[in-house]
């Protein structure tokens, strides 16, 4: 059984259909979700879906993308949620060094007063960080969080290596199976399998096969289901059996997201 380590099920683009999406995701061996809020409107729309669907995990995060936009309550608010509700992580946190239209300070500042929540709650951290690894890298060294994932990892060998010493899981999802990401496909096969965890950060990164379905719409959108099919390409790339991958993949995320090995405990004893 896979876990979906990242994907973002609390998205508006799922209002019709998240009962089916979430019912195909279970058909297609998808038994966890890491679902990340992105504001504090988002931790509780991530709340409900936890509630709802047996399996999803609610995280609480002010992405870098709200920087900009988010007002001075949003961490007291945060912090209030955090300890209220406990949630497996706090995410989504990060840099996005592509949004230069989003002050990098202002991002920083958000991302480092993030990270002391998450010391402050002894909480992991799920890690945005686009064309901004080494910035983040070194905001992670500052406050010494527990660790966490480095969701859609796009960085270089040295990165991962000092991701992995500060007790980091690296994650991969639909961008590995595009033709162009032969960089990130070498560093998915290279990297111990202890490093991996997977995702389809849904609604987001589609798969190649749902971009060449889908030729006509511009972005189609991508769903938790998807992730059985991204792990069998990684497991045939790294030339393992996809129950061998699936097993591995999860027991690294349990080992991060401790909440995750509890629901799995209580699901085996029912
Ligand atoms: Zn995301």
């Amino acid at each position: 059984m896979w876990v979906d380590t990242h994907c973002h099920l609390s998205s508006p683009e799922f209002d019709t259909d998240r009962d089916e999406l979430w019912k195909s995701a279970r058909e297609a061996g998808v038994s966890a979700l890491v679902l990340p809020a992105v504001d504090i409107d988002d931790c509780a729309a991530a709340a409900a879906c936890a509630a709802r669907y047996p399996g999803v995990l609610p995280a609480y995060g002010l992405h870098p993308f709200y920087a900009a936009q988010m007002d001075e309550d949003d961490l007291a608010r945060l912090a209030f949620l955090l300890e209220r509700d406990r949630p497996c992580a706090l995410g989504e946190i990060g840099l996005d060094g592509i949004r230069q239209d989003i002050d990098p300070e202002r991002q920083k500042a958000l991302f480092l007063a993030q990270l002391r929540l998450a010391r402050q709650f002894d909480l992991p951290v799920l890690l945005h960080a686009r064309r901004a690894l080494d910035v983040a890298l070194a905001c992670l060294r500052q406050t010494r969080v527990k660790g966490g994932i480095a969701h859609a990892f796009n960085g270089s060998g040295e990165q991962a290596r000092q991701l992995l010493r500060l007790g980091f899981c690296l994650g991969f999802g639909g961008v590995l199976t595009y033709p162009g990401s032969r960089r990130i496909r070498a560093m998915a096969v290279a990297l111990p399998e202890t490093a991996l965890v997977l995702e389809t950060d849904a609604p987001y990164l589609p798969p190649r096969w749902l971009r060449e379905k889908e030729k006509a719409r511009a972005a189609p959108r991508n769903t938790p289901a998807e992730l059985s099919g991204i792990g069998r390409r990684l497991a045939a790339l790294r030339n393992v059996a996809p129950e061998h991958l699936a097993a591995v993949t999860r027991k690294n995320a349990e080992a991060l997201l401790p909440e995750l090995a509890a629901q799995n405990q209580s699901a085996l004893s029912e």
